[in-house]
C-alpha cells in the first residue's frame, strides 16, 4: 500500500480545474459566479481557473447574458473542439474506431474485419485504422488527448492483458497498452468492454453527474463496473466486476468454468443461443428472432430475470448504488424485453426512501457501447475530478 502525505498546490490545481469541467459537463453552461457558489471555491480562484481552460481551449465563452442589475455576464461551455480522442475495439471477428470531440460526438469512425487477431496483426492494423481516422475527421493533431482500446477479458496490470483462452488468443501476459503507444505517438489506455463502457456512461451517458453507480454489461460475457465516488473501483489486481461466473442458481446449469449456477449462463448472449438453438457468433439470428417474436425469445427472458434480479439485489445491497444500469452489445430491443419483465425487484432495504431516479435503467446498448467508452477513457482521465491526485505518493 501507497503511504500518502499531504497536497501540494500544483496537484491541488489540476484538482479543481477537473471539478469545474465536470460541473459545466453534466449541469451545462454556468457563469464564474454560479460556479463559484456550486463549487465553494472562491470566485478568484474561479476565473484564475476558467482563465486557464478557456486558454487551453477545454473551455469557450457563450454569449453573455444581461443581468436585470449590473454587468452582464459570459456562461462558459465544454468546446467540443478544445480536445479529441480515439476509441479502438478489438473483437473476434473485427477492429473498430471512433474519433470523438470533447463532447463526445463522433467526428469519424471505421470498422475492419479481422479473423482473431493475436498482437503481430493487430497493433499494425489499429495504428493504421487511428491515422485514418486522423485523416478523416480532419482535426488538429496536437488536440488529441490519446487513445482508449476496450478489448474482452481480464488484465493482469497496467494496460497488460490475461485474456481468458475463449477470447483472443497470443495476448496473454501482452503489454498491450506500452506497445500500441510506441505505435499511436500518444496515450494508450486499456480497459475491458464493461469498464470502458461504464466509463462512457459516467461521462457522456445514463451514469452523467451520478458519483455512486454500478453498471452491468450483458454480452457474450456477463461483467460489470462500479463507479464509487465518482471513480471506476477495479479491485486488488483490476478484476472487478467479473461477475459472470458469480453463482446466481444454487446448484443450477453446468458452467464451462467447472461451478453451476452461474448468472453467466443464464444472463449471457450464449444463452439466447442455447434457446434459440443457433451459434454463438450468429448475430443475425437474435435479430431475426425479435423481428418475427420467437417464443423462445420468452423462454430464455423466463430463465435469465431471476439471476438478474438476483445480481441487481446484490449490488444494492453491497454498494448502496444510486442506480443500476443496465448496458452491453446486445441488441437495444432485446435489452428492453428484459427490462420489462425485470419487476417485481427483490424488496429495497428502506421501500419507502424517495427515489430521483429509477432502482434500474437502460443504458447504452448494441455495437457501439465500448467502443465509446474506449474513446471517453483518454477524456475521462484527463477531466474526471479524482481524490487520489489530493494524496501525493511518498517516495
Ligand atoms: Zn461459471
Amino acid at each position: 500500500m501507497k503511504p500518502v502525505s499531504g497536497t501540494n498546490l500544483e496537484q491541488a490545481k489540476a484538482h479543481n480545474r477537473r471539478v469545474v469541467i465536470e460541473m459545466i459537463r453534466t449541469q451545462g453552461p454556468m457563469t464564474r459566479s454560479e460556479l463559484a457558489r456550486q463549487t465553494a471555491l472562491t470566485v478568484q480562484t474561479i476565473s484564475n481557473i476558467v482563465g486557464e481552460l478557456v486558454a487551453s481551449r477545454l473551455l469557450k465563452a457563450g454569449e453573455q447574458r444581461a443581468l436585470p442589475r449590473g454587468q452582464p455576464v459570459t456562461p462558459y461551455d465544454i468546446d467540443p473542439d478544445g480536445a479529441y480522442s480515439i476509441g479502438l475495439e478489438l473483437e473476434r471477428d473485427h477492429a473498430a474506431g471512433v474519433l470523438t470531440d470533447l463532447s463526445g460526438a463522433v467526428r469519424a469512425r471505421l470498422r475492419r474485419p479481422a479473423a482473431r487477431p493475436g498482437p503481430d496483426a493487430a497493433l499494425p492494423l489499429l495504428a493504421d485504422m487511428a491515422e485514418e481516422l486522423i485523416a478523416t475527421a480532419g482535426v488538429d493533431r496536437s488536440r488529441l488527448l490519446g487513445a482508449g482500446i476496450a478489448m474482452p477479458g481480464r488484465y493482469q496490470g497496467e494496460g497488460v492483458t490475461s485474456l481468458s483462452p475463449v477470447a483472443l488468443p497470443g495476448w496473454q501476459a501482452y503489454p498491450v497498452a506500452a506497445r500500441l503507444e510506441e505505435r499511436l505517438g500518444m496515450p494508450v489506455l486499456v480497459e475491458n468492454d464493461a469498464s470502458a463502457a461504464t466509463i462512457g456512461e459516467r461521462l457522456y451517458g445514463a451514469g452523467r453527474g451520478l458519483s455512486n453507480f454500478a453498471y452491468i454489461w450483458i454480452g457474450m460475457g456477463v461483467s460489470s463496473g462500479l463507479v464509487i465516488d465518482g471513480q471506476l473501483y477495479r479491485g486488488s489486481q483490476r478484476n472487478a466486476g467479473e461477475i459472470h461466473h458469480m453463482i446466481a442458481v444454487a446448484g443450477g446449469k453446468a458452467c464451462h468454468c467447472g461451478k453451476r449456477g452461474c448468472l453467466g449462463a443464464y444472463l449471457a448472449l450464449g444463452a439466447v443461443h442455447e434457446h434459440l438453438g443457433t451459434a454463438d457468433d450468429d448475430e443475425e439470428a437474435i435479430l431475426a428472432a425479435l423481428e418475427r417474436d420467437d417464443p423462445a425469445l420468452d423462454r430464455w427472458i423466463a430463465e435469465a430475470v431471476g439471476p438478474l434480479r438476483q445480481a441487481i439485489d446484490f449490488y444494492e445491497l453491497a454498494f448502496d448504488p444510486a442506480t443500476v444500469i443496465l448496458g452491453g452489445s446486445m441488441p437495444p430491443a432485446l435489452l428492453a424485453r428484459l427490462m420489462e419483465r425485470l419487476e417485481p425487484l427483490h424488496p429495497p432495504v428502506d421501500p419507502d426512501a424517495v427515489r430521483q431516479i429509477p432502482r434500474v435503467i437502460a443504458g447504452a446498448t448494441g455495437k457501439d457501447t465500448s467502443l465509446l467508452g474506449a474513446a471517453a477513457l483518454p477524456v475521462f482521465s484527463e477531466t474526471n475530478p479524482q481524490f487520489d491526485v489530493l494524496q501525493k505518493p511518498v517516495g
